[in-house]
């Protein structure tokens, strides 16, 4: 009799946790484990402002697949996934059809446009390792095309739609990247103007206190930026964006950080999703196809409050832990464990050495803050990759 084979969709936070945990539980008795993922790579998506901005490398984003899966245990695919089929329980991918018993889908988010025109075709997303090489290199050519055609003050103008995480982390790395493409391309930095429009009456998410949210702004304008509040992005054009007011603000640079949805797959599929996301039951489980598990932004999981949790690593990373441990338990016929999230809080970093949030309910901010986001990312090397892998990336 052939094992029961588990097909793992996504090697992000959620989708390489549950491949991980799978290969330290189960035996090779036990079941077959397939992982797919469009690259060879795995990304860390709460990185990828860095490499965006031109601060850091993107290498430094990026950890090859075989370091982190044994291939003895784990099947690793290197495809991109086209259709989910749940009834028939395939899924097709561009080179290959997948059969499997248990199906995690953990896909990850796409930018989330609300049908705004020209956000699609005209703004920058930070989504993957290509997507932020493409913007740091378009950033420094804006400089030396600035230098050719020095009346095109657009060149140097860039504006960030929506202040939530994303773009409150990407204005930060960008604010502290802008000074040394003046210093190299010898231009005044004077005549560079970052925007950061948002259409909330605050910058950083509506939850946070708000003495946190004013240091955090008042951390981001000394850095240069400047904010559009209360003002919402209305088009994207290839010359710039026009404004709620009606205003229009030329710029050769616009960078979309307004927020994300589930996956399409999951929507094409047939599952019933809100902003491409599925209400999951507690076991993490798509309520009509009790052998799907979604993890990450493609899930969407209530908090006691009753109201969703936001889509985050921390969360798709407790996810996959749980989703291995029920699969392990469903294949050894024990009981299912419940998800239940200890949600620790957040830190948004506002550049080098700058960050501010709340963790285990307590206000953090400035160097000790940037410190506490540092050692957050390491712990997550060490969870999907061990000592080896922290000493190789940390040092
Ligand atoms: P992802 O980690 O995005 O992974 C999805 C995977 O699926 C990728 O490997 C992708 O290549 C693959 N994939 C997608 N489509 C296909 C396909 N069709 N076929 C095959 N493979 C496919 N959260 C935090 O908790 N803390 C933070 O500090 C933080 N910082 C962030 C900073 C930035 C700039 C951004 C953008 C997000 C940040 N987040 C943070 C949010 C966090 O990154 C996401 O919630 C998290 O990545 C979700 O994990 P996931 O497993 O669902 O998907
Ligand atoms: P988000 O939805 O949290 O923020 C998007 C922002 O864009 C909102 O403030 C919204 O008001 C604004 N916006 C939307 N439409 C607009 C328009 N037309 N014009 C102007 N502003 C507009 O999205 P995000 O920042 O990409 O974050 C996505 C998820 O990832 C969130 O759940 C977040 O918590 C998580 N994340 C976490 C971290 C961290 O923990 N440090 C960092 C980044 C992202």
């Amino acid at each position: 009799n052939p094992l029961p084979h588990v097909v793992i969709l996504g090697a992000g936070y959620g989708g390489l946790v549950t491949a991980i945990r799978l290969q330290k539980m189960l035996n090779d008795q036990e079941a077959d484990v397939t992982l797919v993922n469009k690259h060879d790579y795995h990304y860390l998506t709460a990185h990828l402002h860095k490499p965006a901005a031109g601060t850091d490398r993107d290498d430094n984003a990026c950890i090859s697949i075989s370091e982190l899966i044994d291939d003895a245990k784990v099947h690793f695919v290197k495809s991109t996934v086209l259709e989910i089929q749940p009834e028939q329980k395939k899924v097709v991918l561009e080179d290959r059809v997948l059969s499997y018993d248990y199906l995690v889908i953990g896909l990850g988010s796409e930018p989330e446009t609300f049908g705004i025109p020209g956000v699609r075709e005209y703004a920058f997303k930070i989504r993957s390792i290509n997507s932020v090489r493409l913007i740091r290199t378009h950033i420094e050519y804006m400089f030396a095309k600035y230098k050719l055609e020095p009346h095109r003050t657009d060149y140097l103008t860039f504006v960030i739609g929506g202040s939530g995480l994303t773009g409150t982390e990407f204005v930060g790395e960008l604010a502290d990247r802008l000074p040394d493409l003046c210093k190299k391309y010898r231009v005044d930095s004077s005549l560079v103007n970052i925007y950061n429009v948002e259409m909330a009456p605050q910058a950083l998410p509506m939850g946070l206190p708000s003495d946190l949210v004013d240091y955090g702004m008042d951390v981001l304008r000394r850095k240069g930026i400047t904010y559009q509040l209360s003002t919402a992005i209305k088009e994207c054009t290839p010359e710039g964006v026009v404004l709620g007011s009606g205003e229009f603000i030329k710029a050769a640079t616009v960078i979309w950080t307004g927020g994300v949805r589930g996956n399409h797959l999951l929507e094409e599929a047939g599952f019933e999703t809100v902003k491409g996301r599925v209400k999951v039951d507690e076991y993490l489980r798509d309520p009509r196809h009790p052998d799907v598990f979604i993890v990450g932004d493609c899930s969407m999981v209530q908090s006691p409050e009753g109201t969703p949790y936001p889509p985050s690593a921390q969360l798709a990373v407790r996810q996959g832990a749980n989703v291995a441990r029920n699969l392990a338990a469903i294949l050894r016929n024990q009981p299912l464990k419940p998800f239940q999230f200890d949600y620790k809080g957040t830190v948004a970093s506002l550049g080098k050495h700058e960050a501010v949030g709340v963790v285990n309910g307590k206000k953090v901010k400035g160097r000790v803050a940037a410190w506490i986001k540092r050692i957050i990312d390491a712990r997550y090397l060490l969870i999907i990759g061990g000592v080896r892998l922290f000493l190789k990336k940390i040092t």
